[in-house]
């Protein structure tokens, strides 16, 4: 473990060359305090932060003072925002502060996001406030506990610094890790503005660094964009799978490393709602949760077009198809799982989509019911202990056919149940109980994000933590809306 002051820095990005970026210090806080950091991700990058100066720790985790070494920038991008494409992008209110590589040469970046204005805010404040922080801060440790590839977060911390959004709020930052910052929209940005070589310059970069086995083929280029739609397509089929809506799908929030990135309004399913739109600014509903693959797929042609003068369409064309395939895969695979299938049956995704149809119909709730299916078995599906979910008349005949499916599957159901228990969470982040958590933390109480963190980290288990975490919310509860404004 090193302390913060050890680390192997460097700044690969920024010797990509200053088009790509700008060279800016953040902006300090009035009177900026550590609400939070998380030990097991340090542990994890071999960053001791235990044992630092709290003082010290606050100034360089807030953005209150950098390193020597550090030379932080904000990096220029664009993207489609809602399918229109916006040449004005870049980081606007965050900075990547430094990158690091850790002793098994993993490089990391640390990006402060809410660190002030840059040449890309475009007239905003460059801040973020504490509940949106709280939400990213949470959400990149339930993805990573659910297997789903995302971002991280290092530290949150808060401010007097008023900030004005619908209200006045206080303003908060959150160090965000990540092996790359680089989106679709760099590459965008390169292709619209006529940076050729620059384009060939940035895939090479992260071929490098991200993807080294590629590096001495003969076509990379079509290799490197057949992996980003092979990574997007993983990540995108995790999200259906566990019910994640990302709310803001534009080009700029996608990540070349296939990493969730860029938390904003997104909601976990409570209702299984195939159509369920989660950003309250979305008026056509194009990243409603079913368009989600789609919009991914349309991502990637943008991409794909953007990479135009390094691959040959053909093969632009045929990583766009195989990702289709690929992503209904992974789909089917997970689904299984959650669904407790070892083996693969014709009928399988058919039984599986009379369920979520059933949930629907009936309103249940997506992870409750499938956490209850898995902990209980043929001889008490009927009880009315099983909180109005599964013992429902609509739900007999399913449970039936799936009895018998199982049966192809488990000799014993505890089996059956145990398994499906290591992939049905008992504990999601979900809106109303991430609301409530924002506001215990602007109240101070941040012991809270300690057992946050924990449960996160295996939502699977049995935790000690308030016993409603583990259940739907209540009707006065659902329908919290979000808006990009954070
Ligand atoms: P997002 O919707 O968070 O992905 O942001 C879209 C663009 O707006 C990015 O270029 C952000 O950096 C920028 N942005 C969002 N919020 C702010 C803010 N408060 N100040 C400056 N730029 C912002
Ligand atoms: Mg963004």
């Amino acid at each position: 473990m090193k302390s913060l002051d050890q680390l192997n820095y460097h700044h690969t990005y920024a010797d990509l060359g200053s088009s790509l970026s700008s060279r800016v210090d953040p902006t300090p806080l009035h009177a900026p305090y550590l609400i939070h950091t998380n030990h097991r991700l340090a542990t994890k990058l071999g960053i001791d932060i235990k044992s630092a100066d709290n003082e010290v720790l606050t100034q360089l985790l807030s953005g209150q003072g950098i390193l020597d070494s550090w030379s932080p920038i904000a990096m220029k991008y664009t993207g489609h925002q809602f399918g229109q494409y916006n040449p004005d992008l870049g980081d606007g209110r965050g900075l990547l502060l430094t990158e690091f590589v850790d002793d098994t040469g993993n490089k990391w970046d640390l990006h402060l996001k809410g660190s002030g204005q840059t040449p890309y805010s475009r007239g905003a404040d460059g801040r973020a406030v504490i509940r949106s922080s709280v939400r990213e801060y949470l959400v990149s440790a339930a993805m990573d506990g659910l297997g789903i590839p995302t971002t991280q977060a290092l530290a949150l911390s808060g401010a007097k610094t008023p900030v004005q959004r619908e209200n006045i709020e206080s303003a908060a930052t959150l160090l965000r890790v990540a092996p790359s910052h680089v989106r679709f929209g760099h590459f965008e940005y390169l292709f619209y503005s006529g940076q050729h070589t620059e384009i060939q310059a940035l895939a090479d970069y992260i071929i490098h660094w991200h993807m080294p086995e590629l590096e001495d083929l003969n076509d990379k280029y079509a290799a490197f964009f057949q992996q980003v739609t092979k990574s997007t397509a993983t990540m995108i089929a995790h999200w259906q799978v566990y019910g994640f809506c990302h709310g803001v799908m534009n080009t700029d929030n996608m990540s070349i490393l296939g990493l969730t990135f860029d938390y904003g309004p997104f909601a976990f399913l409570d209702t299984y709602l195939s159509k369920h739109i989660c950003n309250h600014s979305d008026y056509s509903g194009r990243y409603a949760f079913h368009q989600q693959p789609g919009i991914g797929q349309w991502n990637l042609s943008a991409l794909g077009y953007a990479l135009s003068s390094l691959i040959d369409s053909k093969q632009i064309e045929a990583s766009l198809q195989a990702y289709s395939s690929h992503i209904q895969a992974e789909y089917r695979r997970l689904m299984r799982a959650r669904f407790g299938f070892t083996t693969e049956r014709e009928n399988d995704p058919e039984l599986i989509n009379s369920c979520l149809d059933l949930m629907e119909k009936l309103g249940l709730d997506f992870h409750f019911t499938l956490r209850i299916l898995s902990e209980t078995g043929p001889n008490n599906w009927s009880d009315a202990e099983l909180n109005n979910s599964l013992n429902k008349p609509e739900f007999t005949t399913w449970l039936r056919d799936y009895e018998k499916r199982i049966l192809l599957d488990y000799q014993n159901d505890h089996e059956r149940q145990k398994a499906m228990q290591g992939v049905n969470p008992k504990y999601i982040l979900r809106t109303h109980l991430a609301q409530e958590t924002i506001q215990q933390v602007e109240n101070g109480q941040f012991d809270i994000l300690d057992t946050w963190l924990a449960v996160l980290a295996n939502p699977f288990i049995e935790h000690s933590c308030p016993s409603h975490w583990s259940l739907p919310p209540r009707s006065d509860q659902k329908g919290i809306c979000l808006s990009c404004s954070s």
